[in-house]
Order: structure tokens, then C-alpha cells, then sequence
């Protein structure tokens, strides 16, 4: 039995993450956060999941969970991720990081705190997107710069960062087949006369509606021909699961930073 406990409970990864964890016969909920303030503290983590009582209270303070915890798993916002990963190196808790949007400084905060304890970090816990940064690194690789790089993201309403953390991945798929840095070609967005586009660009486009869990297409624009890999998500429940997957296997892992590759068995590190 793997003791785990989820940051970021109230979100809807975090409701999903603890309905899978209350369901799976080989991990145990010990303790689960919500942001400061928040009505739900000293709430059951269950009532919180919809998934019956699980004799878990919620509460604010990541370092009580890192302490009760075999490992943390961390689906919050940027700003709260250099407070759960100072909890988890105090208490040497393994930590999976699903959150996106992390700032400079909070990607320091991760490397340093890799140094200590492992720490998982990915920007997509699907099997799928896994898979496809390979498959996007192969093909920017063998189709070289006549071919026109767009990568183009889907997202519900309330996603707040953009482009996505995959998005992003996939950009660097991208470059690493090419053999160049990705923030020396990357476009974000466009508008108005901004002229031809650069040879060697890798575009970027998000779009934002509805319920859309997250789709991500990667064309790769020649004369007279197109290729488009596309990961369509249907459900959250696919990252959950990844995440849970990365947990199990963090746990009782030596210090260092790994990401879904590691987890999938793809060690080979080729598309780190
Ligand atoms: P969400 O906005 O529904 O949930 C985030 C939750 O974190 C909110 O309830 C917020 O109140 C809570 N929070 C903020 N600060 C906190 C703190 N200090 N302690 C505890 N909780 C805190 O967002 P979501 O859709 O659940 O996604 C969460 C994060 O995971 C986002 O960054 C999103 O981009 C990312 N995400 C990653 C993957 C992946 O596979 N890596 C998949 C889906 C979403």
C-alpha cells in the first residue's frame, strides 16, 4: 500500500486523482490540500471527490501531507509549487508534478529540489502525448526545415496558461530533431503584417472553449504535402491515471529528475 496524498485537491485534476486513488486497491489517501482560505478545509476529501467518505480532512498545509506521505502528487497553480516542493524536500517525500505554467524560478525550484528526493515532472501524464513527442521528434527530424512547423492546442475555458505545458513539450520534440533551441524559433502568436514566415519557425496557435480536455496537432507543412500528428484527450482521467502510474513508481526511487519517459520504461532519455 503506497501512501499518497494530492495537492491541489479541489481542482479538477485533484477531485479526479482522489476518486482514482480512493478506487485503487494498492494506494491509500493520507492527506490532501486545498489553497489557503478556501471554504473546503476540514471538509472529507471524499465529499470534496464525490466519492464517499474517506476519513481524510483537507487542509492548507503541504508540509503535514509530505510528512504523512510515501509521495505527493502536485496538480496546482505555478504560485503554490515552491511551497509543496520545499515540503516535500523537508520531509524527503518523492513528489510527481503535474502543474504547468511554471515559471524560471519554479523550474530551478524543481531541478534543486531533484538534487534531494526524486521528482517527477511532466507536462502530460497521457501514454499518448508520451508517444508523441517521440513520433514529432522522428519527423522533424527526417522532414529538416522545408517542412513548416505549426503546433496548434485546444483547451476548456479555464485554462489559464498558454501555449499549453504540452504544447510546449512537443515544441521541443520539435527542436530537438532539428538540432536547435526551441526559444531561438518559437513564434507564440501573430497578428497584424508580420510578414513572411521565418525558415526554421515553430509556431505556436491556442485555442480556448467549452469543455475541451486537450488536443494537441503538429503540422508539418512542405510543398505539395502536409503531415499532421494529433493527440486528442477525452477524458482527465487518462492524465490522472498517468500520474498515479508515475507515483507508484517514484516512490522508493534514488534522488534525481524524471520525467514520463523514465516512467514508460523509454529510458533512453532520447526525447528529454
Ligand atoms: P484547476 O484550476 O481546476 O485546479 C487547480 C487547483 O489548485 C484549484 O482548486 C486551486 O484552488 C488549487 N490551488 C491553488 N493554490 C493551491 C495551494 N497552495 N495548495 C493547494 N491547492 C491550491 O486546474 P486543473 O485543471 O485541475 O489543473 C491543475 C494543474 O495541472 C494546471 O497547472 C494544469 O495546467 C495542469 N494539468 C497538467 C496535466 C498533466 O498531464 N501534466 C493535465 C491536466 C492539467
Amino acid at each position: 500500500m503506497t501512501a499518497v496524498a494530492i495537492l491541489g485537491a479541489a481542482g479538477r485534476m485533484g477531485r479526479t486523482l482522489i476518486e482514482l486513488v480512493a478506487a485503487a486497491e494498492d494506494l491509500r489517501l493520507v492527506a490532501a490540500t486545498v489553497r489557503s482560505g478556501s471554504e473546503w478545509i476540514g471538509h472529507d476529501a471524499g465529499d470534496i471527490a464525490g466519492c464517499g467518505h474517506l476519513d481524510v480532512a483537507l487542509t492548507d498545509t503541504p508540509g503535514d501531507a509530505a510528512a504523512a506521505a510515501a509521495v505527493l502528487i502536485d496538480f496546482t497553480l505555478p504560485d503554490a509549487l515552491e511551497a509543496n516542493l520545499a515540503a516535500a524536500t523537508a520531509a524527503g517525500t518523492p513528489i510527481v508534478i503535474g502543474t504547468t505554467g511554471v515559471s524560471a524560478a519554479g523550474e530551478e525550484a524543481i531541478q534543486r529540489a531533484s538534487g534531494q528526493l526524486p521528482v517527477v515532472y511532466a507536462a502530460n501524464y497521457s501514454s499518448g502525448v508520451t508517444l508523441l513527442r517521440r513520433l514529432v521528434q522522428t519527423a522533424a527530424a527526417a522532414l529538416g526545415d522545408d517542412y513548416d512547423v505549426e503546433i496548434a492546442e485546444a483547451h476548456h475555458r479555464y485554462k489559464r496558461d498558454a501555449p499549453s505545458g504540452t504544447a510546449w513539450a512537443l515544441g521541443e520534440s520539435v527542436a530537438r530533431g532539428r538540432g536547435v533551441r526551441l526559444e531561438d524559433h518559437a513564434i507564440q502568436a501573430r497578428e497584424g503584417i508580420v510578414g513572411e514566415r521565418p525558415a526554421g519557425a515553430i509556431g505556436f496557435q491556442a485555442l480556448r472553449g467549452g469543455d475541451i480536455v486537450g488536443e494537441h496537432t503538429v503540422m508539418l507543412a512542405g510543398d505539395g504535402e502536409r503531415l499532421e500528428l494529433t493527440h486528442r484527450a477525452s477524458s482527465r482521467a487518462t492524465f490522472a491515471r498517468g500520474a498515479l502510474r508515475a507515483a507508484r513508481w517514484a516512490a522508493g526511487r534514488p534522488a534525481g529528475l524524471y520525467d514520463m519517459d523514465d516512467v514508460l520504461g523509454l529510458n533512453d532519455r532520447a526525447s528529454d
